[in-house]
């Protein structure tokens, strides 16, 4: 639609956790809704060379793509809004920045120069910055800057923006400067000062911010509004009023009030249209008037942090408008979790959800989570660990194989029924090594994952090290857990279900990271209904 990509930088100040990645991807909700091919990437200034070796306690959830990159979750917000997939290209670290100039040098393609932060590093940002531009299927480019302005890490990052304003001229750039304007409730007043210092930071790296997105919890008077403007140096309207929503789905709605998306084509210069939000808003109807209630347990070790299960906490965002249900997610910690306190803890769900995982802390509560529900008839879902202490559980109790474990947990386990790929073994370095992204599954035609999908040939995204043992499977199958999906390359077993269950499904694989606003997982969608029915029975 245009004939040279534009580019837009959104920068942080005054405090993290703003919801950068929200504003970012409301706007280019907006900008699609008129025809745009919008795209949207994450600059990250720490070191490392991707979040897949980070904690969630560091960094929340890492988000996995199709092309198997593991990435920052604010590329599931992209994905979730824009209804687009995103790659690899869409998150760059500072660590994969180094990394790629220091490979060069030891190449020798800097023909003997020193290798210096400006330009080496600055211009393999605006490298990093340009590949989703020129690749040609975009219009417009969003890149989303982590941090805060003023940080040191975030330094070379500004300067590119600063450059690369220059090399493309006038009019193909835009920066948004994202800020908190604080309500001191002692003075009774919203406070502007913050906002000043840091567009003033901006400005000592030669970056002036064309547009300012406040952050609030209170309404910005007229009077706020051209204080800031006169102070920041921007025009009147490009000051932009972001109030606390009740959900982030309203936040495209609320940047449309405001008009940011005028602001920006106007800057950019392009045409501006009313967006078509229809789609969208039929989502919000049916997200804010359920009919009725469920209440599904998450069971996880990490359920204090609100981002370590982002994925999986939209995708029953998606499922409940769907099924036009509120689906109330309850936190429960596995680690907590006895045969002793199990009743009391999971006797009144109408699902279970065992989430993913990695290590041995939790695992028992876990697994005495699955028995119970499986006893009880409960709907249950289990996600990639989730499901490997499904079959864990079923080998114990139903196999009579007591020590029955996952060689993750045991190494020295009789009864190895979730073993080590065979592909990971003598794997040793721990970054970008799983088994990842997008992988073929065939389904059995009777199953309630053919039932749900409709179709043979399903594809999804994961991020594993271990599967079940198909030394197991007959015995398994034999005693009542089938296997219903397979990757067909491998034979590796994908899902298992017990049929004599009315709804127990578990999966090696990811269904969370494609669940989006205008595609709800099918499987969250099911699971969801599920539970509905399970409520309505009790
Ligand atoms: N730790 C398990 C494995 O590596 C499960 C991983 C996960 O839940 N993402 O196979």
């Amino acid at each position: 639609m245009t004939t040279n990509p534009k580019y837009i930088f959104v920068t942080g100040g005054v405090s993290s956790s703003l919801g950068k990645g929200i504003i970012a991807a409301s706007l280019a909700k907006l900008l699609q809704s008129q025809g745009y091919r919008a795209t949207i990437q994450k600059l990250d200034p720490y070191i490392n060379i991707d979040p897949g070796t980070l904690n969630p306690y560091e960094h929340g959830e890492c988000y996995v793509t199709d092309d198997g990159a593991e990435t920052d979750l604010d590329l599931g917000h992209y994905e979730r809004f824009l209804n687009v997939p995103t790659s690899q290209a869409n998150n760059v670290t500072t660590g994969r920045i180094y990394q790629s100039v220091i490979d060069k040098e030891r190449r020798g393609e800097f023909l003997g120069k020193t290798v210096q932060v400006i330009p080496h590093i600055t211009d393999e940002i605006k490298r990093r910055i340009q590949i989703l531009g020129n690749s040609g299927d975009y219009d417009i480019v969003i890149t989303e800057i982590g941090g805060t302005v003023g940080d040191i890490e975030s330094l070379p990052y500004i300067e590119a923006v600063r450059q690369l304003e220059w090399d493309l001229g006038e009019h193909n750039t835009c920066v948004i400067h994202l800020t908190l304007v604080p309500y001191l409730s002692a003075a009774g007043e919203l406070k502007t000062k913050p906002t000043q210092h840091s567009v003033k930071t901006l400005m000592e790296s030669g970056v002036q911010a064309d547009i300012l997105v406040c952050r609030t919890e209170h309404k910005l008077s007229d009077g706020l509004k051209t204080k800031l403007a006169r102070f920041c140096n921007v025009k009147k309207e490009a000051v932009i009023e972001s109030i606390d929503a009740s959900t982030i789905y309203d936040v495209p709605n609320l940047m449309l009030e405001e008009g940011l998306d005028k602001v920006v084509l106007s800057q950019l210069k392009l045409k501006s249209s009313v967006p078509d939000l229809s789609r969208w808003n039929e989502f919000l109807k049916r997200h804010k008037n359920p009919k009725s209630e469920v209440t599904i347990g998450l069971i996880g070790k990490y359920v204090e942090l609100q981002d370590s299960y982002k994925s999986i906490l939209e995708a029953f965002i998606h499922a409940g408008a769907e099924n036009e249900v509120k689906v109330n997610v309850e936190p429960i910690h596995s680690e907590y979790l006895s045969e002793s306190n199990i009743e009391f803890k999971l006797g009144h769900l109408d699902g279970v959800l065992v989430a993913p995982g990695f290590g041995e802390r939790g695992i028992e509560g876990k697994i005495d989570a699955v028995r119970f529900v499986r006893e009880h008839n409960i709907p249950f879902l289990g996600i990639c660990l989730g499901m490997q202490m499904a079959v864990i559980e079923y080998a114990r109790n139903v196999l009579k194989l007591p020590k029955a474990n996952s060689v993750e947990m045991d190494e020295q386990t009789p009864d190895p029924v979730i073993n080590l790929m065979a592909s990971q073994k003598g794997v040793v370095n721990k970054g970008g090594t799983m088994r990842l992204g997008t992988w073929d599954c065939q389904l059995d035609k009777e199953s309630i994952a053919y039932n749900v999908y409709n179709s043979e040939l399903i594809t999804e995204r994961h991020r594993h090290r271990f599967e079940l043992n198909n030394d197991y499977k007959t015995k398994l199958e034999e005693a009542g857990m089938k296997a219903t999906g397979f990757n067909p390359e491998t034979g590796l077993v994908e899902i298992v279900e017990i049929p004599a269950n009315d709804w127990f499904v578990g999966v090696q694989y990811h269904p969370e990271y494609k669940s989006t606003v205008k595609s709800p997982h099918p499987l969250f969608v099911a699971f969801v209904g599920a539970a509905l029915k399970y409520n309505k029975k009790k």
